[in-house]
């Protein structure tokens, strides 16, 4: 293998580094994206800028997020959603 080869290996490699940190710090594999990064930084380096971890996509629910938003809570006896100033369950019509 002649130098120039492994020289543009090297700094392939090196690249490879930049869209593999983007990807980590989405929660998503490095080695995977080091590895892409190598072989197709022109191509892994948008694709890490505009992946969607796991961490980046939405995993609250609207009835999760009325929840947070303390327009809601649960009912102690069936766990049922509620509005926050109601004062019988919907579901199993106990008193909140
Ligand atoms: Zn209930």
């Amino acid at each position: 293998m002649d130098e120039s080869l492994l020289l543009s290996l090297g700094i392939a490699a090196v690249l490879g580094l930049i869209p593999a940190a983007i990807a980590r710090s989405k929660g998503l594999s490095f080695i995977e994206w080091w590895i892409f990064g190598t072989l197709l930084f022109i191509i892994a380096l948008p694709a890490a800028i505009f992946a969607k971890g796991p961490q980046s996509r939405s995993t609250v629910s609207p009835t999760n997020q009325l929840l947070l938003e303390g327009k809601a809570k649960r009912c102690p006896h069936c766990l049922a959603v509620v509005v926050i100033d109601a004062t019988e369950c919907p579901k199993c019509h106990q008193a909140l």
